[in-house]
This record gives C-alpha cells, sequence and structure tokens, in this order.
C-alpha cells in the first residue's frame, strides 16, 4: 500500500524525532523507547537504530516487522523524550511557577 503524503509527512516528523532524541539520550544511557504493541497489546523496548531503521524502510515503501526484541537497557517512552527534549531547547520558553 502506497503512503500517502500526510504519512510521508508523519513518519519523516518521526524519524526527525528519533534522530533528535538518540542524539540527546543514547549519551545519557537510555538504549531506545519504549512503544506500545497494537498486535499483541504489550510494550515492546525498541533500540534506536531498530526504530529508525524502521522509519526509513517505511518511507522506502517497505513492511516492517514490530519489534518484539527484550534486550536489556534503559528504555523511555516516546512522551518522556518530548517532554526531555521540550525542556532541553532553549526555543522553548521557561516557566517558572
Ligand atoms: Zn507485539
Amino acid at each position: 500500500m502506497p503512503l500517502g503524503k500526510e504519512d510521508v509527512q508523519s513518519i519523516r516528523a518521526d524519524l526527525a524525532d528519533l534522530t533528535l532524541f538518540e542524539a540527546m539520550l543514547k549519551q545519557k544511557g537510555i538504549d531506545g523507547l519504549i512503544i506500545a504493541c497494537d498486535d499483541c497489546n504489550e510494550d515492546h523496548r525498541n533500540s534506536w537504530a531498530d526504530l529508525i531503521g524502521n522509519m526509513i524502510r517505511l518511507l522506502a515503501g517497505e513492511t516492517i516487522a514490530p519489534g518484539h526484541g527484550s534486550s536489556d537497557g534503559t528504555y523511555v517512552t516516546w512522551d518522556w523524550c518530548r517532554g526531555y527534549a521540550a525542556a532541553y531547547s532553549s526555543d522553548v520558553p521557561r516557566y517558572t511557577s
């Protein structure tokens, strides 16, 4: 099934986020993301390399297999990364309570 224009845009946005998250977080000892799996209703750990590789395969029109790896390491959620990136970025206004 060919990707629509919006699909491509959203995958590109995810890919940009993942690249940023990996650059920020790998050095902090975070190995990848916990992704909720639609197939088995469980959370799976996906390494940065797997996640980025999957996005690139999607953009190339290939199908991907969901990551079912159980590698050891420290994994965080996508939302956690977004919050971290927002706090990290100097472009984001800092609010004080
Ligand atoms: Zn699964």
